[in-house]
């Protein structure tokens, strides 16, 4: 898969918000079923690369291309549309409804991207089970545990079939524990759908998840590499599950 062409990539990424610059030339690829951590000290620069490959930040110079066509340009509208559609989301916490149940909360991106209201609780009800949240599709999220919460994140992040899977510090909320069984389903259930991930984590144990990694400081990578071993262990039944989902 090293030859294939990249699902995004980024050249020369310049970012500025004001006198302060975020990114100072940045180069990313990210390959389908692929997964790069992006790792870095507070203030580096990591969330603004993050939001500028997303198309959620346009940046102040530079290219990011997503199957090859430059998205860098395209209009608020059209990049909003192209974040729903093509891309998912998974944030530290605070993201779902609060007034929402499980099954709602994760339900609300397919419905939103055209499915029926039954189809799209279908779909949500196989994500929930696949990540082994069976028995709270009813529950609001106030009634999660915290790691129970982030599985339902990547449940609703993974429901639409993205393209792309953009997680910032998805773990960081979590003790050690429930963090990389967050981060370990968060890996192979992009790769099941065949989206690429990028993982925005300033906590080496996290980024040992991922297939890459980049360091970076002061809005420019100053390492970059395959992250060895790092074998993604599924506990038995679980890829099963997943794979059966993402079909
Ligand atoms: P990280 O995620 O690695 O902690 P960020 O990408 O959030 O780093 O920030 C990089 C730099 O850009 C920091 O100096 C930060 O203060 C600055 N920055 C980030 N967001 C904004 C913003 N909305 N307005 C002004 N400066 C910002
Ligand atoms: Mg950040």
């Amino acid at each position: 898969r090293a030859d294939a062409a990249p699902r995004l990539a980024a050249r020369g990424l310049v970012h500025r918000f004001g006198e302060t610059t975020a990114l100072a030339g940045v180069d990313v690829d990210l390959v389908d079923g692929g997964s790069l951590a992006v790792m870095g000290p507070s203030g580096s620069g990591k969330s603004t690369l993050l939001h500028v490959l997303a198309g959620i930040l346009v940046p102040t110079a530079g290219v990011v291309a997503l199957g090859g066509r430059e998205v860098q340009s395209l209009s608020e509208k059209e990049r909003s549309l192209l974040r729903r559609r093509r891309y998912g989301f998974v944030f530290q916490f605070g993201q779902l409804l609060s007034e929402l149940s499980a099954l709602e909360n994760v339900a609300l991106p397919a419905m939103l991207t055209g499915s029926s209201r039954a189809q799209a609780e279908e779909a949500a009800r196989q994500w929930l089970g696949a990540l082994g949240l069976a028995g709270t599709e009813s529950r609001r999220p106030g009634e999660l545990s915290g790691g129970q919460a982030q599985r339902v994140a990547v449940a609703r992040a993974l429901v639409t079939r993205p393209e792309v899977v953009f997680a910032d510090e998805p773990t960081g909320s979590l003790d050690q524990a429930t963090g990389h069984d967050v981060m370990r389903l968060l890996v192979e259930s992009t790769r099941a759908v065949g989206a690429a991930l990028v993982v925005v984590t300033h906590d080496a144990q996290v980024a040992a998840w991922c297939d890459a990694r980049i360091d970076m400081l002061d809005g420019r990578v100053v390492a970059a590499g395959a992250v060895p071993g790092s074998g993604v262990g599924p506990r038995p039944g679980e890829l099963e599950a997943i794979r059966a989902t993402a079909v």
